[in-house]
């Protein structure tokens, strides 16, 4: 085993690929320049690096953020290595449509900690909708034979569904959370989407549902309440439940949270649309995270304290009227050898 040295005190957000299989609605996997983007994945070596000099500093990690890891042909193999880090909670978010024996195998063996899958809509329509590009009874079969894999096996992550809330799916949401609740949930998460001004997300939002979309929330509250299920609502519109931006903390990104991007880029965090801190092709994580750019930012950081709510955050763009940020996210260039 490679056990840790150093102090586990980062939260650490990783994609190995730049690609998804689908085009939610909700994401700015929608914008149709995408299409064009040649789709990558994290180099094995580059990969290798990253897990040895950032992983056993990782106290969470997770090997999703922005993308979705199974379009990693090899997802499985770098589970698994990640696996021998033993970071104490170490997850992974998909849509679950490509979710295959390999997969469920790796989480086994890499004693995962979650597996999140994302299930935003109660029935076919709903979810299809705001899923472009995915099956319902793909993920009922696909999400039936996981149930039954980890039943059967020495490990079982918690299951966390995430059910993400636009006008096409938020009246299905009581549905979706009594399938989460089948499915043997331990955690659900109800969210309205962040904002991706590019792909015309803001005729879809829920501005204009508040009450209808408390009734709603409120439902599943109670049945996840019921079932003692942990349930967490991130909410925007609805009355009474709307997130309480003075209970929110300063944002500890450059302090405790790092993102990597699959072209090996070291970010604040993966919103980030500033130059990233770094890059770990030619330079090690430490000649990385203690540079000068790092630095600068932490004063800026310190100065203005912005608030660990992402919607509201404008420290992470260099304009914050600049509406294509998260386009040029997904198209950083692909990662070229060799990697020092
Ligand atoms: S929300 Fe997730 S599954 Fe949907 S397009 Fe974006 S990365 Fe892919
Ligand atoms: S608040 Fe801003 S800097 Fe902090 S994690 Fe969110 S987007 Fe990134």
């Amino acid at each position: 085993m490679l056990r840790a040295m150093a102090e586990r005190t980062l939260e650490v957000f990783l994609d190995t690929v730049n690609a998804c299989n689908l085009k939610c609605v909700t994401c700015a996997f929608s914008d149709p320049r995408v299409a064009a983007l040649p789709k990558y994945t994290m180099p094995w070596e580059l990969y290798e690096k990253v897990a040895r000099q950032v992983f056993p500093q990782a106290e969470y990690l997770t090997l999703s953020c922005l993308t979705e890891p199974l379009m990693n042909p090899k997802f499985a193999r770098y589970l698994r290595f990640a696996g021998e880090f033993e970071v104490p909670r170490m997850e992974f978010v998909t849509n679950a449509q490509l979710l295959r024996d390999e997969h469920l195998q790796a989480c086994v063996d890499a004693r995962l900690w979650r597996i999140a899958i994302s299930l935003d809509g109660g029935d076919a329509i709903s979810y299809e909708t705001v899923r472009r590009g995915a099956s319902w009874d793909r993920l009922l079969v696909n999400t039936a034979h996981a149930q039954d894999f980890f039943a059967r096996a020495p490990h079982q992550p918690i299951l966390r569904v995430i059910i993400t809330l636009v006008q096409d799916n938020f009246r299905s949401a009581v549905e979706a959370v009594r399938r989460a609740l089948q499915w043997g949930a331990g955690e659900v998460e109800l969210r309205e989407t962040l904002t991706f001004p590019g792909i015309g997300l803001q005729a879809r939002q829920l501005k204009h549902h508040g009450d209808e979309l408390r009734s709603v929330l409120l439902e599943c509250k109670a049945l996840c309440d019921a079932a003692a299920v942990s349930v967490l609502i991130l909410s925007e519109n609805a009355p009474g439940l709307k997130v309480d931006l003075s209970g929110v903390p300063p944002c500890h990104a450059l302090e405790r949270r790092v993102a990597i991007a699959a072209n090996g880029d070291v970010m604040p965090c993966m919103l980030w649309a500033r130059e990233p801190l770094g890059n770990l092709r030619d330079s090690s994580f430490d000649q990385v995270w203690n540079g000068s750019w790092r630095a600068r930012l932490r004063d800026q950081f310190r100065r203005e304290r912005p608030l660990l709510w992402c919607p509201t955050c404008t420290i992470c763009k260099d304009d914050p009227a600049d509406d294509d940020a998260y386009f040029r996210l997904l198209a950083k260039p692909r990662p070229l050898g060799p990697f020092a």
